[in-house]
């Protein structure tokens, strides 16, 4: 993007280096059975990238949303589960403990996560709630004695849960739908342990289960904020979500398009390269063409976020916006250039059927395609929205 700065342009070959190099022999293995690129991690804390929206002055680079989208979308182009975690970890949990967190639950827990001696991940789903996610029935009940609170319930579909040291978590704390609080837990704390790991259909090399507690007592000094008051972070940390998670599909969607390029012009049918064949050209094309215009609307949306131009209601239909375009088009461009392919497509040899399973999740997690346009819609009509 023309508004890149020559730091942001450092960090993306910094990032495509480290996706070369760390990502690319190992994604296709991890793939198959469902692993973990902890060393990945550990190395993206090295390099500092981890901390990459943590201020300097707390140990993080102090980059902002344009800076994590490219890292994200060059880690996605190459492995997008590690993009995934690298995002559950760096965005949904440590960016919250620095924004949201006092000084002595900084000074305890961001160098671990900072570092990646520590995996995080954020509890927000449940099984019975996961659109509706204010309808969370996890409850904490303060103790007596006010100093801790006892935890019961259960999250589900938790990015890193399987393979996490610590949780950023939500729970009710009161009877309404707003009285929601946040808890820092840490893996071993009785009471509180990690369920199922579930097996997925992509993003399979980033392990995704449950948290459940069960009478889970989190001292009163692991509440973030004020008890009740969490929901405004959540709903800001949202936002970035899905603003910073539109790269991974922007990567995605790269990967493939590239790999169908690449295989388009070797290709050869009746004597010529498949390239010159009219619907392979149009494929190619139209998939060219979406893939650059959802990069123009995400990168924008990061530039105000960076600019503070991204704020209230706006903000997050701004950020819908580019999740919903950004994640149906990374789709519908995998199955484009599957098709390019042939069986080529089709077969694990190809590394184009992967993009486009990884790629579906997009659609799903960070808020579903239709929420997202629940949200647009509400922003655009207003009142005439319900009715
Ligand atoms: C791999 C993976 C990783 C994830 N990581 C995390 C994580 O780290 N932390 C976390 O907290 N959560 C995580 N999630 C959960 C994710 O955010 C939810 O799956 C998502 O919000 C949808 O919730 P649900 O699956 O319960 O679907 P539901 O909410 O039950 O929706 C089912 C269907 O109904 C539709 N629907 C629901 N409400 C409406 C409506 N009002 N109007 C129109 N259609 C509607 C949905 O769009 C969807 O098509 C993850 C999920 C997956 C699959």
């Amino acid at each position: 993007m023309w508004f890149f700065s020559d730091e942001e342009k450092l960090l993306q070959d910094t990032v495509r280096q480290f996706a070369k190099t760390e990502l690319a022999p190992k994604i296709e293995k991890l793939d198959a059975e469902e692993g973990f690129n902890r060393e990945a991690m550990r190395k993206l804390g090295e390099l500092g990238l981890l901390g990459i929206t943590v201020p300097e002055n707390d140990g993080g680079a102090g980059l902002g949303a344009v800076a994590t989208t490219l890292a994200f979308e060059e880690v996605a182009t190459v492995d997008a589960s590690t993009a995934l975690s690298y995002l559950a970890h760096s965005i949904l949990c440590l960016n919250q403990v620095a924004q949201n967190g006092n000084a002595e639950q900084k000074a305890r827990y961001l160098p671990k996560l900072l570092s990646g001696e520590w995996i995080g991940g954020m509890g927000m789903t449940e099984p019975g709630s996961g659109s509706d996610a204010l309808g969370m029935r996890t409850k904490a009940v303060k103790t007596p004695d006010g100093e801790a609170y006892v935890l019961n319930g259960s999250k589900t579909f938790i990015t890193n849960g399987p393979c996490g040291e610590f949780f950023y978590c939500y729970a009710k704390t009161g009877e309404t739908k707003k009285d929601i609080s946040t808890f820092l837990v840490e893996k071993g704390t009785p009471g509180f342990s990690t369920g199922k790991k579930f097996s997925k259909m992509g993003m399979r090399a980033s392990p995704t289960g449950e948290l459940v507690f069960e009478n889970c007592r989190i001292g009163i000094e692991n509440r973030v904020g004020s008890e009740g008051e969490s929901l405004k972070m959540m709903m800001r940390n949202l936002d970035l979500e899905r603003v910073t998670i539109a790269g991974i599909s922007l990567g995605l969607a790269r990967a493939s398009i590239e790999a169908a390029t690449l295989y388009a012009r070797d290709r050869k049918q009746f004597d010529k390269a498949i390239g010159s064949f009219g619907p392979i050209q149009e494929r190619l094309a139209e998939a060219s063409s979406w893939y650059e215009a959802c990069r123009a609307l995400t990168y924008t949306c990061a530039k105000m976020w960076d600019e503070g131009k991204m704020v209230g209601k706006e903000a997050s239909m701004m950020a819908a916006k580019a999740k919903l375009t950004s994640a149906q088009m990374a789709t519908k461009v995998g199955l484009e250039c599957i098709q390019i392919l042939g069986g080529y497509g089709y077969i694990r040899e190809f590394p184009v059927e992967r993009y486009m399973r990884d790629a579906k999740l997009i659609e799903i997690g960070a808020g579903t395609n239709e929420i997202l346009r629940v949200i647009i819609a509400r922003q655009m009509l207003g009142d005439a929205a319900s009715g």
